[in-house]
């Protein structure tokens, strides 16, 4: 039911708009979001959704002067110069500044909401080929992954493309110097850790990016028999019980930045230098990415020398509580599996296994920006929850 507008007044010397709907409720609208909103063609290219007024066209003083109610449904304002708009209720509704309706507005744009998990994770597993053919499944798929930040697709084919064709299904994947997509076996004169038989500590990938992968696909051609156990944590709940167990470690691994490096040659020559901190927060100083692969953290390290060993501390204590068993789920990757998981949160490891003159173990990988799943996500809810 689309929201119907009781009656409409001007308030604060013509600088707000009031709104009083049939429900009862009210909301306040400011003249110059109002004006600089303006949805008439000359204001507003509807074909790009884009705004067409320049902000030098805009008066922040600006207050109306007159509004009136075009019918229950629309409300018409004149503006001095004689500019009118109008605004339909529902748009205006949903565009409400008050603290609940901006909620509302946050959860449908953002999905935010965090389910956090231990090693008593129940691995989210959907079919490969439902997410590839039912919109309802990939729907489920990325916001599962939004939400817990993993989620296994099973019943792959075990040969290499898969990734391709899921990156079709989303939109494109993320190229970065290892190509496309990557193999992880174990090569001789390994350019990464990861293309050895050795265990690989929890780390995330790729913080030597400045705008790391966002989400990471690992599909399981070849296991071997013996070893080779992947090991995930999720990082946004154990920055949370870092922050509580010691603030102040949180505090340093949340402002230090730590150079990272990678040096070498696959996709071409590469010589990859950036400053990231261990934990990037929000405002409110919640996780919002783990930046932490020991693997590629630099030996330069551009900090005061007294603040070095505070730091290894600090870091120490994370990584004592990322490898904590309460906090590791383990799985062994099947032929066929592809592991879909969120690299700004969860951190990913494995178990070493034999090395062995032929290849043993073989897993291609891939990554996808969080700017086209969550563009993908929204056209999908689009579709299946059938709004426009
Ligand atoms: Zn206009």
């Amino acid at each position: 039911m689309s929201p119907a507008v009781r009656k409409v007044e001007a308030s604060g010397e013509g600088r707000f708009i009031c709104v009083q709907w049939e429900d009862g409720s009210e909301s306040s609208y400011p003249c110059v979001w109002l004006r600089d909103s303006c949805q008439c063609p000359l204001c507003f290219l509807p074909s790009a959704g884009a705004r067409r007024l320049p902000l030098e066209d805009l008066d922040v003083n600006i207050a109306v002067k007159q509004v009136a109610l075009a019918d229950s449904k629309k409300i018409s304002i004149t503006w001095p110069d004689e500019h009118t708009s109008e605004y339909e209720a529902e748009w205006l509704k949903k565009r409400c500044f008050s603290e609940e309706a901006r909620a509302i507005m946050r959860a449908d744009l953002f999905l935010p909401e965090r389910q956090y998990w231990g090693s008593d994770l129940q691995l989210p597993k959907i079919p490969f080929e439902e997410i590839m053919y039912n919109d309802e499944s990939a729907y489920k798929w990325l916001c599962t992954l939004k939400k817990v930040g993993i989620v296994l697709l099973t019943g792959a084919a075990a040969r290499q493309g898969e990734l391709i064709r899921l990156g079709h299904r989303i939109g494109f994947l993320r190229l970065t110097f290892y190509g496309p997509t990557w193999q992880v076996q174990d090569k001789a004169d390994a350019n990464n850790v990861a293309y050895t038989t050795g265990r690989l500590c929890l780390h995330t990938d790729y913080p030597v990016l400045q705008h790391p992968p966002g989400v990471q696909f690992l599909h399981c051609i070849k296991q071997t028999a013996a070893g080779g156990e992947s090991e995930v944590v999720d990082g946004f709940h154990v920055s949370n019980k870092l922050k509580k167990q010691n603030p102040e470690a949180y505090q340093i691994l949340t402002s230090t930045t730590v150079d990272y490096t990678d040096v070498g040659v696959d996709y071409c020559g590469f010589a990859v230098h950036c400053k990231q901190r261990i934990i990037d927060t929000d405002s409110r100083g919640q996780a919002t990415r783990i930046n932490y692969n020991n693997a590629t953290r630099d030996t330069v390290f551009d900090i005061p020398a007294e603040k070095v060993r505070p730091f290894y501390a600090a870091l120490k204590e994370f990584n004592d509580l990322l490898n904590s068993p309460e906090h590791k789920f383990t799985y062994k990757l099947k032929p066929g599996d592809i592991l879909t998981f969120d690299n700004w949160r969860v951190l990913h490891g494995r178990q070493s296994y034999p090395s062995c003159p032929d290849v043993t173990r073989h897993l291609e990988g891939a990554y996808a920006d969080w700017d086209v799943v969550m563009s993908r996500l929204q056209l999908l809810r689009k579709m299946v929850l059938n709004r426009d």
